[in-house]
């Protein structure tokens, strides 16, 4: 079995060495915070930040988080956890189409079950990037006045042509050296709503010859008449994300902003526009830093939103929840655990080298858990009847069988016996194979908890499919009883009591995709799902798991584990979905 040590302290990293660098630099010695987010005024004569630490979940509510995002959302609330620190909840939402109150919702709720909190001594640190609209429109007046940005009239092809390449300069645009004036009458004409979208923008005024092609003046707003989800049709020009972002880590106070590699090359750019904006007096020290990591990426799955948008609304998966999608709402219907999560980020790791992670290294992290916590059950998937010849009618007998054979204090339940049994199709064989130790005519095995059966006979219908298994039981080596294992036997099956079982749906879940890397190199990604990612089938359950509550899981004995869907089961009508087998079969496919 694991180690579960690893679940309850995170591994080192290298942001970890940043922050404990930081922490005996005193590098953070005197910030205040004046217990809401504001620029430096605000947080000036504020009290020493109690947070010896702040970093930031800043989910953009575009779509739903999936399990790249666990990672981020780990990694943040869990350094501020550990390092005494606060991890706020921000909404990047500054770009105005496409986000809406259901995604926030849902963010909500699954940075919540995944263990977090975004309030800390009754103070909410959930924010929400628009309302600094007001804070970004004067920080963007702020650099034109110091002569840092200016309004640019060129068409959006010139722009880029203008741009240079990675091998030559760009050039100034000829509206670069107007008067501030200009610009600044410009930039109130583009607020006040005088332009037509995309006729020019704000750009800063750095340098088009960097070798850095992100800091050839890039566009700091652009006009876009869009309704907004929270600030209505307020503004017709919003902020673009790289000039947004510092400055919401700023007003934030944040001081450790981690993001993925792609952002490496802004990182001149966030440090610019934090200094000119201190410079200025708008914003106070000390500022907050970027650091950078490698995003997830799973094999067997997709974690684009523009992808998961596009199998849901193609109807490819039922919805977002879809349990085979990596959507943490369907991670969480199909039985994933936040303690899995948290032990498949510890074993991943963070660090700045890109790589893929197999998808068994989650589901083993899942398996982990889900073995300590899942008590057992058991289910007959593929039910073939088996009858106890010589066990008598009409009669019943307890067995015990172990709740969980890790921990004796769950104790045992009772299972009962009867003549007529359902076992699985696949534990019988007419003609064994090599290494068969199942039943076939003459040959023995325990039933689990119960007796020692020998195979006598069994029947066929017309199209030679088997329709019965015939037995003998041994009526002294009942499991638990003096010299119950006096016979000795290899096999050692499961079974449910006919008399004792209820048919129900079971829906056994694979990988979606049938590719290790869906979508690389030419192919199309919607081309290589797995046909088989979804079975659904009626088994034979014991009778307790009727009546068990959705969202309850179990371990099916030699199945795997299994919960009891949140949508689609009905009162004692629980349908199973299948979280994991209890190994890691794709290797022998
Ligand atoms: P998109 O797919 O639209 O680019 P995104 O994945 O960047 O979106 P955001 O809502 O901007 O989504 O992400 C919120 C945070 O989660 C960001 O800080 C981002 O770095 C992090 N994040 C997103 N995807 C991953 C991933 N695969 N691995 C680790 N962190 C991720
Ligand atoms: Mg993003």
């Amino acid at each position: 079995m694991s180690d579960h040590k690893t679940t309850t302290q995170a591994p080192s990293n290298f942001i970890r060495g940043v922050i404990e660098r930081d922490l005996a630099n005193k590098s953070f010695e005197g910030k205040t915070w004046a217990g809401s987010p504001g620029d430096a005024s605000h947080h000036e004569k504020a009290a020493i930040d109690p947070a010896k630490i702040r970093t930031r979940f800043p989910p953009e509510p575009n779509g739903y988080l999936h399990i790249g995002h666990a990672k981020s959302i780990f990694l943040n609330f869990g350094l501020a956890k550990d390092y005494d620190g606060i991890c706020h909840l921000r909404f990047d939402d500054t770009n105005p189409e496409k986000e809406n109150q259901e995604y926030v919702d849902s963010i909500k709720s699954n940075v919540s079950w995944l263990g977090f909190s975004w309030e800390q001594n009754k103070t909410s640190h959930l924010y929400f990037a628009s309302n600094y609209f007001d804070f970004m429109y004067q920080a963007a007046e702020s650099l034109i006045q110091s002569g840092h940005a200016y309004v640019d009239k060129q068409t959006p092809d010139e722009i880029r042509i203008n741009r240079g390449t990675l091998t030559e300069p760009g050039k100034n645009s000829p509206w670069r050296d107007k008067s501030i004036e200009e610009h600044l009458t410009w930039f109130r004409e583009m607020r006040d709503g005088k332009h037509p979208d995309g006729s020019m923008i704000l750009r800063a005024k750095i340098d088009m010859a960097s070798p850095n092609i992100n800091l050839r003046d890039p566009a700091i707003y652009r006009i876009k008449r869009a309704h907004h989800h929270n600030t209505g049709d307020t503004w017709c020009i919003y902020p673009m994300y790289t000039f947004a972002h510092p400055i919401e880590d700023a007003l934030e106070k944040i001081t450790h902003s981690i993001c993925t590699l792609e952002f490496e090359d802004q990182r001149p750019f966030y440090d610019w526009i934090l200094d000119r904006l201190i410079e200025n007096g708008l914003l106070s020290k000390p500022q907050p830093r970027q650091y950078e990591f490698a995003r997830l990426n799973l094999t067997y799955a997709v974690l684009s939103k523009r992808k998961l948008i596009e199998l849901v609304e193609d109807k490819h998966v039922t919805g977002w929840d879809d349990p085979r999608l990596p959507t943490l709402e369907g991670a969480r219907r199909r039985g994933y655990t936040p303690e899995g999560f948290k032990l498949f980020t510890y074993r991943i790791g963070v660090s700045k080298a890109d790589s893929w992670i197999d998808y068994a290294t989650l589901e083993e992290s899942m398996r982990e858990v889900l073995n300590i916590s899942c008590e057992r059950r058991i289910a007959v998937l593929d039910p073939i009847e088996l009858e106890i010849t010589n066990y008598p009618e009409n009669f019943e007998e307890d067995c015990f069988a172990p709740n969980h054979p890790l921990k004796p204090e769950l104790e045992k339940r009772i299972v009962k016996l009867s003549k007529s049994l359902w076992i699985e199709r696949e534990d019988f064989m007419e003609e064994p194979s090599k290494q068969f130790f199942r039943l076939y005519p003459g040959n023995m095995v325990r039933l689990r908890y119960g007796y020692v059966v020998k195979c006598t006979s069994f029947e066929k219908d017309a199209n030679g499919k088997i329709t019965k298994v015939l037995c003998e039981y041994l009526p002294d080596t009942k499991s638990g009883t003096p010299g119950s294992d006096s016979v000795k036997v290899k096999g050692n099956i499961h079974w449910v009591s006919k008399a004792h079982s209820y048919r129900g749906t079971i829906r056994l879940y694979d990988k979606l995709f049938s590719v290790e890397h869906p979508g690389s190199g030419d192919t199309n990604y919607l081309e290589q799902l797995n046909p088989n990612s979804c079975i659904t089938i009626e088994a034979e359950l014991e009778k307790s798991l009727e009546s068990i509550q959705p969202g309850e899981q179990f371990q099916f004995e030699r199945h795997g584990y299994f919960v009891a869907d949140v949508k689609d089961s009905k009162p004692n009508m629980p349908i199973f979905n299948r979280t994991a087998t209890l190994k890691d079969t794709s290797q022998k496919i």
